[in-house]
């Protein structure tokens, strides 16, 4: 049975030698006699697969000392609320929503306190990233929300918002690791990892220190950075084998050459897309193009019946899951760093085949 191409939003692709690798130590790793799935997370050998899976971690993202990284469970969406559980100190907090996971993370935080929307791009379908400037947000906000890519509209906000001394939150879910970011410019960043980091079940959060110590009352104990921090990840049990794998795929992505290196292959394969697409009479772009997204490419051809027809033939030609979201429609290619070319190109190539044939 070969290998297919899959193209889906998350979980996603892995590399093919992360999950070889994975494969070979399935029932023995690291001399250990066991599999990870049954080590005990308090063990010698499991304090090494977490210990360099955040080293790795820090190497490659540049994460200064005066950060956390915290290996959390509960996905993205439970960060929508343990950030303003943990951040909200005053009880205010502003959102740019710039796509379906902003308007969910603002939603939760409106539970709890003053969540205000500062800027919104639903009106054009999510179709752009809005600009806001710095005095447009309140100086007394505890911090500023933004998703930095937006899965399900393939747009990514092409700056990042100066929001002088109130901190900067940013769910990077599904751009995380895809090309360096100043880690300095944000207070906390969080990430789910089935997008571009490993296997669903392992939430990633990178959070600068002064901002932990100061969580709601409420807060479940689960919830609360401090909590997770002074126990290095390890209140409860963690989500070992996650760990494990996102630790191979870090060291992968270093292999290759860290993030410079993966940014230059990922521009690439977004070029070999978004160019067909500009030529395309069949195809459009569904993105505004400063704000197009290097990860999740999105597109239609104008016809439901046709767009179906498309992804139906694609999965038969062995290009998986490029239907859109089921909110949009339409197609979406999540072409992340474990996308080699040669599946962007068959893509491509596919492409310009069913154009032939339906134009
Ligand atoms: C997938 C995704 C989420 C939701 O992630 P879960 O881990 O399923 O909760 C949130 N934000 C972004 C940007 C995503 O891509």
């Amino acid at each position: 049975m070969a290998r297919v191409f899959n193209f889906s939003a998350g979980p996603s692709s892995l590399p093919l030698e992360v999950l070889e690798k994975a494969g070979s130590e399935i029932t023995d790793c690291n001399s250990s006699g066991m599999s990870v799935m049954e080590m005990s997370h308090r063990s010698k050998p499991f304090e090494k697969i977490i210990g360099e899976c955040e080293e790795t971690f820090r190497r490659l993202m540049n994460i200064p000392e005066n950060y956390k990284v915290l290996f959390l469970q509960g996905g993205a969406s439970t960060q929508f609320a343990a950030v303003p559980l943990n951040l909200m100190r005053t009880g205010k907090a502003d959102y740019i929503v710039s796509g379906q996971f902003s308007g969910k993370a603002q939603k939760e935080a409106a539970k709890y306190g003053d969540a205000r929307i500062v800027a919104s791009s639903k009106e054009a379908n999510f179709t752009y990233v809005p600009r806001v400037e710095r005095d447009e947000f309140r100086k007394d906000a505890d911090y500023v929300h933004i998703c930095f890519n937006n899965t399900i509209y393939g747009t990514k906000f092409d700056y990042i918002p100066d929001t002088g001394d109130v901190p900067l939150v940013a769910d990077m879910s599904s751009c995380i690791i895809s090309e360096p970011v100043d880690v300095t410019k944000f207070g906390l960043i969080y990430a789910g990892a089935q997008k571009n980091m490993g296997p669903s079940g392992l939430t990633v959060v990178i959070v600068r220190e002064d901002l932990i110590g100061y969580a709601n009352p409420i807060t479940p104990t689960m919830l609360d950075y401090k909590v997770m921090a002074e126990n290095g990840s390890m209140y409860n049990t963690p989500p070992c084998y996650s760990i494990y794998i996102a630790g191979l795929v870090y060291k992968w992505v270093e292999g290759l050459g860290g993030l410079e290196a993966m940014a230059e292959l990922n521009k690439k394969k977004a070029a070999v897309l978004y160019d067909y697409l500009d030529s395309s009479k069949l195809f459009k772009p569904t993105a505004k193009k400063e704000n197009r997204s290097m990860m999740n490419v999105c597109f239609v051809t104008g016809n439901e019946d046709l767009d179906k027809e498309f992804c139906a033939q694609a999965s038969a030609n062995g290009l998986m899951n490029v239907k859109g979201h089921r909110s949009v429609g339409g197609m979406r290619a999540s072409i992340y760093n474990a996308m080699p070319m040669e599946g962007v190109e068959k893509l491509v190539a596919f492409m310009k085949d069913f154009e032939k044939n339906n134009v």
